[in-house]
Formats: C-alpha cells, structure tokens, sequence
C-alpha cells in the first residue's frame, strides 16, 4: 500500500484497499464496506423479498424521504405521460413488440397465470366484450356470413403464428365510438397486428372520420 493511509481504506467484504470516497460515511464514520459490496448487497437483499416487502421498503423510503413525492408526482404526470407517448409512440410500439418477440414465453405464462388467478375479473370484461359484440352482430346475419368471420378469427392466430407477433381482428368502424357505432360483421373486420391495431385505439380510419 503506497498511498497514504490516510486516504485509503480497506473494504471488509472484498478486502480491496479503496479510495475514502468509495465508503458511505454516516456520523462522520466510513462503512467497513465500499459502496460497491454495499450496493451489491442491498440489491440481493431487495430481490430477495416478496412482492409486499418490497412495497413496505417502498412505503418506508417515502415516508422518510417526502419531498421527492411533488417531484416525482410532477415527473409522472399523467399529462406528461400522454405527451411521452404521444412523442415517442412509434418508438414504445416497436419496443414493446420487440419485448414480445424476445419474450413470447414468459409474457404467455404470466397473462394464463393472470387469468387463472383473476377469473371473475377476466370472466366479467370477457363478458362485456361479448355483450359489445352481441349487440353489435345483427339478427340477419346468415351462416356464411358468421362462418366468415370465425374464419378470420383462426386467420389472425395463423398469422400470430407464423409472423411471430400478435395479429388481431379489427373492427373498422370500430363497435362503440363518440359518433358511430360499427357492427360485428364480416365487411367491418380486418385483420391487424397488434401494434397497428393499438395505433388506431379507438378511432376511426379510411377517410371517414379521424379525431
Ligand atoms: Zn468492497
């Protein structure tokens, strides 16, 4: 050890000779590790616990430290949110279906283990959605007609598959709109990836009417 002593300090975890500054101080004492092994050591620490661990460490730090709660509420506005998205929507879009490429598997297991763990939430928006849709299906549709579009249905899971991203069916005009409400036919249906079919959200497209 050439330096000064005074200047240099050797962690008890690693046992590596570091500079003063690499130790947190507290009372005007250095920690006998360097921030380096501390901050290895939280991390693990914090993995380490259950989801309501973590949010009561959450609670804790706000609680001690509250005015970084205006910052972050400012930060995270909801305004400011939309504005991000809004600026950087395509940038999100290709993220996001990038992350489903890459992670097909994981995103699957986790949405069967959400709806195996949620069923009367699931049950219930699945409900709304058919009753939307039911409305929507005129009595005067024939066989062919709803043939057609159980057709597209297996059309857009084919495509998931072989395209290697989700495609979805789409209403065109879409079934429930500030103006116009679309029905559950098969001319009203396409079949859209999702990222485009996120795009559109709930407005409508083909020149008729674009918020
Ligand atoms: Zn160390």
């Amino acid at each position: 050890m050439s330096s000064p002593i005074t200047l240099m300090k050797k962690c008890t975890k690693c046992f590596c000779d570091k500079d003063r500054s690499m130790f947190r101080v507290k009372n005007d004492k250095p920690y006998s590790w360097c921030k380096q092994c501390e901050n290895k050591y939280q991390k693990n620490h914090y993995h380490s616990k259950s989801a309501e661990e973590r949010s009561a460490i959450h609670k804790k730090w706000r609680k001690k430290n509250p005015q970084y709660k205006d910052r972050a509420k400012a930060r995270y506005s909801s305004e400011k949110r939309r504005e991000f998205y809004n600026r950087s929507r395509e940038d999100v879009l290709r993220a996001s279906s990038e992350y489903y490429k890459n992670n097909k598997e994981h995103i699957l297991s986790r949405i069967s283990k959400y709806r195996k763990e949620n069923k009367d939430k699931c049950s219930y928006w699945l409900s709304i959605h058919r009753a939307k849709k039911s409305m929507a299906t005129p009595k005067w549709l024939n066989d062919e007609h709803l043939s057609q579009i159980k057709e597209l249905y297996l059309e857009s899971k084919r495509m998931s598959l072989i395209k290697g991203e989700p495609y979805e069916v789409d209403h065109i005009v879409p079934l429930k709109n500030d103006m116009v409400c679309g029905l559950h036919v098969p001319w009203n249906l396409r079949i859209v990836s999702r990222t485009e079919n996120r795009k559109k959200n709930n407005k409508l497209v083909g020149g008729l009417l674009y918020e």
